[in-house]
C-alpha cells in the first residue's frame, strides 16, 4: 500500500520503484473516489494524471536528477487558472469556462514536474469562511462530516486532510488558507503579499489576494513555496527580491522574541479551551528560554469592518468583468436593453453572497459614502501597518489563534453573516498588512477536533516563519496524527 509522509521520503521511494509515480497517482485517484462524498473536488484529471505519471516514470530511467516536484501530486483551488481546464470559481457565472493560459503558479509547478490531479471546491469567488457558498454544494470536513472544513479554500484543505493529494494550492484574501487548515488539522501558509504572482488567480480583492499552500509538514510547504515564489513580468505587484532559499531547517539554539496580543487571547469570542491551550504553549515557550511578551493592541475590533469595507469595494470592481458579453454565463431570457441584459445575466450567474458583496462594495465606494466608509477603512489599514512595523522592531514573530472556534456545524452560520464575518477576526490582520502568516496544527480540542496556532512574521520574512513553525511542529505539537474517529 502506498503511503505518503513527505516529498523527500516520496522521492526516496521513487528512486527504488520504476513505477512509483503511477503507483502514487493510482493511490490518490482511489482516495478521491472513496471520499467523493466530501465534495472536495470539482474536477479530477484522471487520464491526464495517469499519463503524466507514466511520462515521469519513464523519465527517471534516463538517470537525470529529479526536478523539485517530480511526481508530486497537487490539487488546485478552482480560482487558479490551468490552461485548457475548466475554471469556475465555484460560480454559475463561469461554469463551462476553460482557461486559455496557465497561472504563473501552475506553470511553475508543471515546470518542476508536478502532477496536477484536480480542481478543488471552494466558496464562490473565494468569498466565505465555510465552503458552503459554492454552486457545487458544500465541502464536508473529513474528520466530522457534520462540520464545515472552513473556507474559502475548504476543498484544498480537505484534499490534503483526507489524503487525496500531497499538497494543494488555495488563495487567502482574509484567511482562506489558514482558517481551513486550522479546521482540518493541516498546515496552511499565506506568504507575504506579492510573494507568489497573482497572474492567473481569479481576483477577489487584488490588494489582499495571495496564493497559499496546504501541506502535512513544513518541509513540503518550503519546497512548494520555493518553486512558485518570485518575480513575474505578468504581475507588477510580485516582489522582486527572493531569499536565497526558504530553508526551514530550524536553528535549534535560536531563541525567538515572541509577541502576543492580550486582547486577542482574552477576546470574548475566543473558545476558552483554545485560549488556555495557547496560554500554556506561551508559558512553555517562555520557560524554554524564548522571550514571550504581551503587546498592547487596541485595534482588534476594527480589523473585520475595515477588511469587509475594502475587500467588497475591490470585489465590486473586479467582478464587473463578468457581464455575459465576453465570457461566462449569458442570460437566455428576452431582454429589453443592455442594462437589463447585464442585470439578468449577473442575477442568474452570481450566488447570494457574491451579490451581497458587490452591492456592499458599490455602496462604500459611492459618492457621499466614500469618505465615511472606504477612506476610513483605508486609514485603519494604515494604522495597522504602522503598528505591525513597530512590533517587528522588537519581535521576530507574533502568535495569535487562527480562528475563535474549532470547525462549526454545517449551516450554523449561514443565516448569520455577521457571525460568519466576525470569525475572521484573527486572520484578516495579516492580509490588511501584507505580512506572511501560517496556521500550524498543534492542538486537539476536547470536542475531538483539531485547531492550530497562527504565527506571523515581518514582510518578506518567510524564513523565520518557516523555522519557527518547524520548531513548533517538532517540539510543541500536542498530538501526532488525527484520523477520523480517533
Ligand atoms: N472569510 C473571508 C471572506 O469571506 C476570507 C476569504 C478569503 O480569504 N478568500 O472574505
Amino acid at each position: 500500500m502506498f503511503s505518503f509522509d513527505s516529498i523527500k521520503k516520496y522521492h526516496a521511494f521513487l528512486a527504488n520503484d520504476p513505477n512509483g509515480c503511477t503507483i502514487a497517482v493510482t493511490h490518490y485517484l482511489s482516495q478521491i473516489n472513496k471520499n467523493k462524498g466530501l465534495n472536495a473536488f470539482i474536477n479530477v484529471y484522471v487520464e491526464e494524471a495517469m499519463q503524466q505519471a507514466a511520462v515521469l516514470d519513464a523519465k527517471r530511467t534516463t538517470g537525470n536528477s529529479l526536478k523539485k516536484l517530480h511526481g508530486v501530486i497537487i490539487a488546485i483551488k478552482d480560482v487558479i487558472c490551468y490552461k485548457d481546464h475548466e475554471v469556475t470559481a465555484a460560480s454559475n457565472i463561469l461554469k463551462g469556462f476553460r482557461s486559455v493560459y496557465n497561472s504563473t503558479a501552475v506553470q511553475r509547478l508543471l515546470d518542476e514536474d508536478a502532477i496536477i490531479i484536480g480542481a478543488c471546491n471552494c466558496d464562490e469567488f473565494a468569498m466565505g469562511s465555510s465552503s458552503e457558498n459554492s454552486c457545487y454544494g458544500p465541502v464536508l470536513n473529513a474528520l466530522d462530516e457534520t462540520k464545515v472544513p472552513g473556507g474559502s479554500s475548504g476543498g484544498s484543505a480537505v484534499a490534503v486532510q483526507a489524503g487525496m493529494c500531497m499538497i494543494s494550492l488555495g488563495s487567502d484574501t482574509g484567511g482562506s488558507v489558514r482558517q481551513p487548515a486550522d479546521f482540518c488539522g493541516v498546515v496552511g501558509i499565506k506568504p507575504t503579499y506579492g510573494r507568489i504572482s497573482r497572474y492567473g488567480l481569479i481576483a477577489y480583492a487584488s490588494s489582499f489576494d495571495q496564493i497559499g499552500i496546504f501541506g502535512n509538514c513544513i518541509d513540503d510547504i518550503e519546497i512548494a513555496l520555493q518553486v512558485i515564489s518570485g518575480p513575474d513580468e505578468f504581475d507588477s505587484t510580485a516582489i522582486q527580491e527572493l531569499p536565497k532559499s526558504f530553508s526551514s531547517t530550524e536553528n535549534s539554539t535560536k531563541k525567538y522574541r515572541i509577541a502576543y496580543f492580550k486582547e486577542a487571547i482574552e477576546h470574548p469570542s475566543l473558545d476558552k479551551e483554545i485560549s488556555s491551550s495557547i496560554g500554556s504553549l506561551l508559558n512553555k515557550l517562555r520557560s524554554d528560554g524564548h522571550q514571550v511578551e504581551a503587546v498592547e493592541f487596541d485595534l482588534l475590533d476594527y480589523v473585520v469592518p475595515a477588511y469587509y469595507m475594502l475587500t467588497t469595494a475591490e470585489a465590486s470592481s473586479n467582478l464587473s468583468r463578468f457581464d455575459g458579453v465576453r465570457f461566462g454565463h449569458r442570460t437566455k431570457g428576452p431582454v429589453a436593453d443592455l442594462t437589463e441584459f447585464y442585470k439578468r445575466t449577473r442575477s442568474e450567474g452570481f450566488g447570494k453572497e457574491v451579490q451581497k458583496r458587490i452591492l456592499l462594495g458599490t455602496f462604500v465606494l459611492s459618492s457621499g459614502y466614500y469618505d465615511a466608509y472606504y477612506s476610513k477603512a483605508q486609514k485603519v489599514r494604515r494604522l495597522l501597518t504602522n503598528k505591525i512595523g513597530d512590533i517587528f522592531k522588537d519581535h521576530d514573530v507574533i502568535v495569535l489563534p487562527t480562528s475563535p472556534t474549532t470547525a462549526f456545524p454545517l449551516g450554523e452560520k449561514m443565516d448569520d453573516p455577521i457571525a460568519m464575518y466576525l470569525a475572521d477576526i484573527y486572520t484578516v490582520f495579516a492580509n490588511l498588512t501584507g505580512v506572511p502568516a501560517i496556521s500550524v496544527p498543534l492542538f486537539k480540542h476536547s470536542n475531538g477536533l483539531p485547531f492550530g496556532l497562527q504565527a506571523i512574521t515581518n514582510k518578506q520574512d518567510e524564513v523565520t516563519l518557516l523555522q519557527f513553525s518547524q520548531l513548533l511542529m517538532q517540539q510543541y505539537k500536542t498530538y501526532q496524527h488525527l484520523k477520523k474517529n480517533e
